[in-house]
């Protein structure tokens, strides 16, 4: 229960239109239970009467109409009121939820799959509509009504009346007791059920073409429908117990009349209400009205069962939301510091020190580096030694376990998010493709507005004339064009030359270049950052003479730096790549 806390706070936002949605509840709740305890009375004291004696029938009878077009009314109301509010916390809480989520990228949402995040931010958020509309505000409208027909029966019998309502009392507290505690067992897991589903349904859509060739679909269709025959079990089992709250509240209700009619039949009635009513009323009358109003009462009961049947979900989901939302990303961006200064030693790593969580290994040991302004320097080193790592910590992705990166003299994180973002053109390994149009691909690489002349000049320059032709309003990634790795790396570089950050981080820009295109795309590259300062991780040795600076990664260990002159003369690491080339 208290992992609903968090939420139920949430309502002080909306305050007024969740109230109101509660009156509404109320108000519909008690004209339907007027109506039919008032037709009940109606309907007998007029048959009791008989044709011909005198009975004032207008005043009953045109409450009866009223309370009919009322509840109608109201229930009309109630239902806009009340879904509106509910609507309007559930954007909030995605908001809330989405706003969090942003700043765990990536380090922390790393350790979650995109399609149980998903699942996380819609149908976890959608579960917890029940909070309100099955829980909370029924359960308050049925204390109100419960009092307000406890009140109203005992202005003509108190006794009766204080049994009819503590038994309807009773069953207010002990119906929602009983299936909020056969739901709490299972909900969690139709939670997770559900969860698993559609994560392994999305996987299976996506890798539709792995699948195929690798000829698993059988193997994957029978895991899912395993997942799904276990996700439907639960759903069956929940769907028998609501049944069976039905069951036992239409049991009770049984026993309530019969208990009232029996109660009622020996009881004498308040002659003066009665005299109200006309002379004739006989106490016949009042049974009726007491037993109709015990059978109305069940009305407000009725749902409550299977709806905190439902409540063990609504808590898994609040729980599934809140371990995201409860998450502090790996990486917090509290400095200040605005203007990036460029000494002459721009960026500077001392004995940095670095393993992902979760992972023992190192991936960066006691690292030294200096990186002076309008450097280029190229990282080598083989696969899986700690390159693209490098540059993950120089744009604060994550933060060294020990040692500091200093930047123009400075702690990196001395300075806002916002300004270290501005300094940083990073290009990584993969390339993402929006499912957007071709310009909106190209514009997000820049915060003023690019031309179409100029995108058409860069995208001419890294070699996609070709895409180009198609126009700039084509639409690219998912439903869009399909390019090849290479093109994708190439529209990966026409971002990089839209950009004006000053410093450059790319990551293996030319993998999957023959050898032609790498030449070209390399002298593109060198002419946009003539005045900026370029780290480039590379396997390529290609034009490696033309970088000012050159660092050796083997093992998470920096292994060797220095000019191309220098390490040509002397060095193993080098040489030896050299020698493969
Ligand atoms: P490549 O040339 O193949 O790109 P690399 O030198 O760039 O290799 P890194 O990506 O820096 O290598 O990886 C260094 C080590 O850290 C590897 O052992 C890798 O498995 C591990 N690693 C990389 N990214 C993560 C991550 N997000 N979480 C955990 N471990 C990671
Ligand atoms: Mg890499």
């Amino acid at each position: 229960m208290r992992a609903l806390l968090p939420f139920l706070h949430l309502f002080k936002q909306t305050k007024f239109p969740l109230f109101l949605g509660v009156v509404l509840m109320i108000s519909g709740l008690a004209a339907s239970i007027g109506l039919l305890t008032l037709s009940g009375w109606f309907l007998a004291a007029t048959a009791i009467a008989g044709a011909g004696a005198l009975f004032n029938f207008f005043y009953p009878s045109a409450s009866v109409r009223g309370l009919a077009i009322g509840r109608t009314a109201l229930r009309y109301f109630e239902k806009i009121v009340t879904h509106d509010a509910t609507f309007r916390l559930l954007a909030k809480l995605r908001v809330q939820v989405f706003s969090k989520i942003i700043p765990l990228s990536p380090a922390v949402l790393n350790r979650y799959r995109n399609s149980d995040l998903l699942n996380r931010l819609v149908a976890d958020v959608d579960t917890l509509d029940s909070l309100y509309l099955r829980l909370i505000a029924p359960f308050i409208s049925a204390v109100v009504v419960i009092s307000f027909i406890t009140f109203g029966l005992s202005l003509f019998n108190l006794s009766l009346a204080l049994t009819i309502g503590s038994i309807l009392l009773i069953l207010l507290l002990v119906i929602p007791t009983i299936f909020y505690r056969l739901g709490l067992k299972f909900g969690k897991k139709l939670t997770e059920s559900r969860a698993l589903y559609r994560s392994q349904f999305v996987e299976f859509i996506q890798a539709q073409a792995e699948i195929l060739l690798f000829n698993a679909e059988d193997k994957l269709r029978q895991q899912l429908n395993r997942t799904e025959a276990q996700w439907q079990d639960y759903q069956q089992q929940e769907s028998k117990l609501a049944g069976f709250s039905t069951a036992l509240l239409m049991f009770a209700n049984g026993v309530l009349v019969v208990l009232t009619l029996w109660l009622a039949a020996n009881l004498d009635f308040n002659s003066d209400i009665g005299a109200h009513w006309g002379s004739v009323v006989e106490r016949f009358a009042f049974i009726a009205l007491f037993t109709m109003s015990a059978l109305a009462a069940f009305e407000i009961l009725m749902p409550l069962g299977s709806a905190f049947l439902h409540i063990g979900q609504v808590i898994s989901s609040a729980e599934r939301i809140s371990e995201i939302v409860d998450q502090t990303p790996l990486v917090a961006f509290q400095g200040t510091q605005t203007a990036a200064s460029f000494s002459e030693v721009l960026l500077e790593l001392k004995n940095v020190h670095f393993h992902y969580p979760e992972r023992q290994d190192v991936a960066l040991k006691d690292l030294n580096l200096q990186i002076k302004t309008g450097q280029k320097v190229a990282i080598l080193g083989k696969t899986g030694s700690g390159k693209s790592t490098l540059l993950q910590l120089l744009v604060r992705n994550y933060d060294p376990n020990s040692g500091e990166i200093l930047f123009g003299n400075q702690s990196i994180t001395a300075y806002s998010e916002s300004t270290l973002r501005q300094q940083f053109c990073f290009l990584t390994q993969r390339v993402h493709i929006f499912s957007d149009t071709l310009r909106q691909n190209l514009q997000f690489a820049s915060l003023t507005k690019i031309s179409d002349e100029k995108m058409l000049e860069v995208l001419e320059q890294v070699g996609l004339a070709n895409l180009a032709e198609a126009g700039l309003n084509q639409w690219l990634g998912d439903g869009g064009r399909p390019l090849s790795g290479g093109e994708q790396r190439r529209l990966g570089l026409a971002r990089m030359l839209l950009n004006d950050a000053p410093i450059l981080l790319l990551d293996e820009p030319t993998e999957g270049l023959d050898r032609d295109t790498e030449r070209q795309i390399l002298k593109l590259i060198f002419a946009h950052c003539h005045n900026k300062t370029l780290l480039m991780v590379t396997h390529r040795l290609t034009e490696i003479e033309q970088f000012d600076h050159i660092a050796i990664i083997d093992n998470a260990l920096l292994v060797e730096k220095g000019s191309y002159a220098e390490l040509s003369q002397n060095s193993t690491y080098f040489s030896r790549l050299m020698e493969r080339v």
